[in-house]
């Protein structure tokens, strides 16, 4: 298997308004980290230091990666991103020379930030993934986060859904600087997350009217549900030959989409 874990990969035209349903408060919080990474010698003048890592975490679907990427598009940055399993499941020493290799690419092309989504297959408690390899990846991650100066220019960010699998050792300050909780959105989330959806796509005047009533009846969507919602809609109508999303494209979205999480959760352990 090629080693696809390590290199450079595009980053979509995706900006921090292309995310609805999160706090102001945390909104806020992300520009002002932002700045501080974009302009270092303020912070240094004020005495504040550059984060080095941030934690995502959340639901399944919030937008974490979206996030991750418009944060990696506001700094100018390189984005390497892989998932926590590439580094696992491998033969002796692989995982932990990957783990090397994506952050020696990453400083050769800074400003970069190195994304690692369900992190908890690489990071999680030492008791609980066991075995010498995991342990030997998860080691030698920590090392590659303590490089110190060499990793001027790199922000690391790391999403998972199990915050509690997280090894303590990982989550450490210097390593993880902060940690953002990507919840599910409200009602008024999930109609900035429905607006984001529906831009572009031409929507027949009752689906127009029953927006507010969509936000309202979708509780518990999560915002991969709210877009998927529009896209089946939308297959539907071409489908159909029409060209306008009418309500029974939508009613059968919401149908779907609420089968499909009900089977998710009759098949849950
Ligand atoms: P996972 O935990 O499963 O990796 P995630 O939190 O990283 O999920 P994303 O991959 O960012 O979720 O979201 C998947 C897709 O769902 C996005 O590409 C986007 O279309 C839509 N989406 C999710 N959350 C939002 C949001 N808050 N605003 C707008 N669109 C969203």
């Amino acid at each position: 298997m090629k080693n696809s874990a390590s290199k450079a990969t595009p980053l979509p035209d995706i900006t921090l308004r292309d995310i609805g349903g999160l706090p102001d408060e945390m909104k806020e919080e992300i520009h002002q980290t932002l700045s501080i990474i974009k302009d270092p010698k303020r912070s240094t003048q004020l005495g504040i230091e550059a984060p080095k890592g941030i934690l995502l975490y959340g639901p399944p679907g919030t937008g974490k990666t979206l996030l991750a990427q418009a944060m990696a598009r506001e700094i100018g940055a390189t984005f390497f991103s892989s998932s926590g399993a590439a580094f696992t499941e491998l033969f002796v020493g692989v995982g932990a020379s990957r783990v090397r290799t994506l952050f020696q690419n990453a400083r050769k092309q800074t400003p970069a930030v190195i994304f690692i989504d369900e992190v908890d297959a690489l990071a999680a408690k030492r008791k609980a993934h066991g075995g010498e390899e995991a342990e030997k990846t998860l080691t030698e991650l920590l090392v590659q986060l303590d490089g110190g100066s060499d990793n001027d220019g790199i922000l690391f960010i790391a999403a998972t859904n199990r915050k509690d699998m997280l090894d303590d050792a990982f989550l450490r300050p210097g390593r993880i600087d902060y940690s953002f909780q990507v919840p599910l959105p409200d009602t008024t989330g999930r109609r900035e997350i429905i607006d984001i959806h529906a831009k572009g796509k031409l929507l027949a005047a009752d689906v127009v009217a029953s927006l507010d009533t969509l936000a309202e009846s979708t509780s518990g969507f999560s915002g991969a549900e709210l877009s998927s919602l529009f896209e089946t809609a939308s297959r539907r109508a071409i489908r159909d030959g029409r060209q306008e999303i009418d309500k029974s494209d939508l009613d059968f979205a919401i149908d779907r989409t609420i089968l499909g999480s009900t089977s998710r959760t009759m098949n849950d352990p």
